[in-house]
């Protein structure tokens, strides 16, 4: 791939490629810093462009193609392959715009989910998205989206009614279940490999509030697992919870072992009768319970400090069909062997296995916990002989797993994409990548490439 010819350092004008472009900054342009940046690290493109409209996009796409160069998208900036260096970052975070018809909410396809929150509990409304409020439309939709409301409305990937996406070749397209089924069936999961989404319409639900509590876990974390699991397999819909096991030198949560539980509607009576049994287990303390605005239950993360670059993860996710004392034994004895490590849990089942496996490209709709156990790669304190048994650990926990979540997977790997989808469902993926992407310019992401094949 070709880097960007030197005349275009700054340029933020239409000269280039007869057409509006978006401002275009290069290595050594003021604001490079600041554009090479992702939620966790600094990228190293060939250039950054913002794009602000659509007509941006399009001009963008023209100048890549011009170019040779790959793009890499970017909405929320959340992914963890924001570093893969080379290629030309689209950075779409002006399009935020979010507006709403009744039940009907179009986002642009760079917002955020903390700002679709707060817009939409205006209306009473919302979507089922993520826990944090900084992460991404684009990326968390496209590739699923598990949230706090999963088990009643599905994932966020489930309750999207249509896009308008930007083509390879530049067209603007208006995507729906009857102009193009196949396309709006690959952005259900599939990925940003198929366009530029410059505009999510979504179907929201009724939402005035949600009973959220926390529990502290001091007791013995097999039979609090074993509670959680028996808790869940009874829960009504409106109840969604979240395991998690924090080593002291992760910033993205108190350490320690909590369990996080969302139950949509204002009924704190119905959410404490559906918690009850964890919350009677020896060693679990209530820390919080009470009704909030769904926009405040969100969680804000810490921006990436270059003085604190956080340790690379070994290990991995899975969408489990069961819990079962097996699976809860080693995920127990994952981070029992590994002191630096995180155990997370949320669990599915509801709305989330209503749909069809071949409605969606998302994997295992028979899955009831998704799972993600990861020990941090600590310089000094993990050797190679340590990677290897922390991967033989990891390995055989997802062994037991029906397929791997992309969007909490830290590689673009062509390996991953293939854990991800089994051959029929990348076989389908690849035909519409075909059809709308035959060069395979969107390439920077768990990559559907052309001529994959069932075969
Ligand atoms: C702190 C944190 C919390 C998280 N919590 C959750 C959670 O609760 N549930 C969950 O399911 N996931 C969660 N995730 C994972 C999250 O879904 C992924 O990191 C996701 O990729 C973030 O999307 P983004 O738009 O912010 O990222 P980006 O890096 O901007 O985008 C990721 C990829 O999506 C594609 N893409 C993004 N926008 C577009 C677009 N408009 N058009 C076409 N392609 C696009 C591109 O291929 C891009 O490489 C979390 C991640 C973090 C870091």
């Amino acid at each position: 791939m070709s880097a960007p010819p030197s005349n275009v350092t700054g340029m933020s004008n239409d000269d280039m490629t007869g057409g509006a472009v978006g401002t275009v900054i290069r290595p050594g342009d003021p604001e490079w810093e600041s554009a090479r940046r992702f939620h966790s690290g600094i990228g190293e493109p060939a250039a950054v462009i913002r794009a602000a409209t659509v007509d941006d996009v399009r001009g963008a796409l023209r100048y890549a193609s011009a170019e040779r160069l790959e793009v890499m998208i970017r909405g929320g900036g959340h992914s963890a392959w924001g570093g893969v260096p080379g290629g030309l970052t689209l950075d779409i975070s002006a399009l935020d715009d979010i507006s709403v018809e009744g039940t009907r909410v179009r986002i642009g396809g760079g917002a955020l989910w903390g700002a679709v929150a707060h817009t939409l509990a205006e209306h009473g409304l919302g979507i089922s998205s993520g826990d944090t409020a900084s992460v991404g439309v684009g990326g968390l939709t496209l590739g699923g989206g598990i949230g706090w409301m999963v088990r009643a409305w599905g994932l966020a990937a489930d309750q999207l009614v249509g896009a308008q996406l930007v083509t390879a070749r530049g067209e603007v397209v208006e995507v729906t279940e009857t102009s193009h089924p196949d396309l709006l069936w690959a952005l259900r999961g599939g990925g940003g490999n198929f366009g530029v989404v410059t505009r999510f319409d979504f179907e929201a639900h009724r939402l005035d509030g949600v009973v959220h509590a926390v529990y502290g876990l001091e007791g013995e974390a097999r039979h609090i697992l074993g509670v959680l699991r028996d808790v869940m397999a009874g829960a009504p819909r409106e109840l969604t919870v979240t395991y998690m096991d924090v080593p002291p030198m992760d910033p993205s949560a108190p350490a320690g072992a909590t369990v996080t539980a969302v139950f949509i509607g204002t009924d704190e009576e119905a959410a404490r009768r559906a918690l009850a049994p964890l919350a009677k287990a020896p060693g679990v303390t209530e820390r919080e319970f009470g009704v909030q605005d769904y926009p405040d239950v969100l969680l804000e993360t810490p921006e990436f400090d270059p003085e604190r670059p956080m340790p690379g993860f070994l290990g991995g996710n899975t969408l489990l069909r069961e819990l079962d004392d097996d699976v809860i034994d080693k995920l127990v004895a994952f981070h029992e062997q590994n002191p630096a490590s995180v155990v997370f849990l949320r669990s599915l089942g509801g709305a989330y296995g209503d749909v069809a496996q071949d409605a969606t490209p998302f994997p295992a709709r028979d899955a009831t916990w998704f799972a993600m156990a990861g020990a941090f790669d600590i310089p000094g304190m993990i050797d190679d002989e340590a990677r290897t048994r922390i991967g033989a650990a990891w390995d055989a926990i997802e062994a037991q797993g029906a397929g791997v979540y992309g969007n909490f997977t830290v590689s673009t790997d062509p390996s991953v994409a293939g854990r991800m989808y089994p051959p029929a469902t990348m076989a389908r993926l690849a035909a519409v990548k075909r059809a709308w992407d035959p060069g395979n310019i969107f390439c920077r992401n768990h990559n559907v490439r052309p001529e994959a094949d069932a075969a």
